[in-house]
């Protein structure tokens, strides 16, 4: 999964969100997330797939593409772009493929794109959240992706009398961070590495 920018970009509506006042969701809530181009207007294929159609939807959607992702199996749907996309119904195409450009067509306030998965459940199909599916951080303002969680792992220490212990704690590009390793510091003892084990000495 890819951004469906180019550039940077930022969110201006969750899902879930509840509608405006004057304002009604066909399920009551926000089913898909609001996206706004930054650096670059061109909307991208967040997945490698085939085109499930390509419309236009006056009072929802404007200019629409259903793309279906092959490794996900998640239907992507692009909506409000300013014309007709150039995808046949049918066609593969590959994740960062151009879909259209980002426009207010459909029911809309103003330019932006209004993405939305939906997964098959049952006889229809449900949407879910983009953030996740995307791996971004789900909150209003520039796209952030969301950060790995370190893997917690015992970080072995050889102290000054040759004494082994073990300390929860992670190993990021060979170097490790624990608490034990800030307390030694400041106990003014030196921090080594050898590759496996941490070495106190003074
Ligand atoms: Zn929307």
């Amino acid at each position: 999964m890819r951004l469906p920018y180019k550039g940077r970009c930022r969110i201006t509506k969750l899902f879930g969100s509840k509608p405006p006042t004057g304002v009604h969701y066909k399920y009551g809530y926000h089913t898909g997330c609001d996206l706004v181009g930054i650096t670059d207007k061109m909307i991208v294929s967040c997945e490698a797939g085939q085109v499930m159609a390509n419309g236009y939807d006056a009072d929802g959607w404007g200019n629409y593409v259903k793309i279906k992702g092959a490794e996900s199996g998640l239907t992507a749907i692009y909506c409000h772009m300013a014309a007709r996309s150039a995808l046949a119904v049918g066609k593969l195409v590959a994740a960062g493929t151009v879909i259209g450009r980002e426009g207010a067509t459909g029911q809309v306030t103003g330019g932006h794109l209004h993405l939305e998965f939906r997964k098959k459940a049952g006889d229809g199909s449900t949407a879910v959240n983009p953030c996740t599916v995307l791996g971004i951080v789900g909150q209003t303002g520039e796209v952030e992706e969301v950060e790995e969680e370190m893997e917690i792992t015992k970080v072995k220490f050889i102290l000054p009398n040759k004494t082994k212990i073990a300390v929860d704690g992670f190993i990021s590009d060979g170097v490790n961070y624990t608490a034990a390793r800030k307390l030694l510091e400041a106990l003014e003892f030196k921090v080594g590495w050898d590759g496996t084990n941490v070495v106190v000495s003074k």
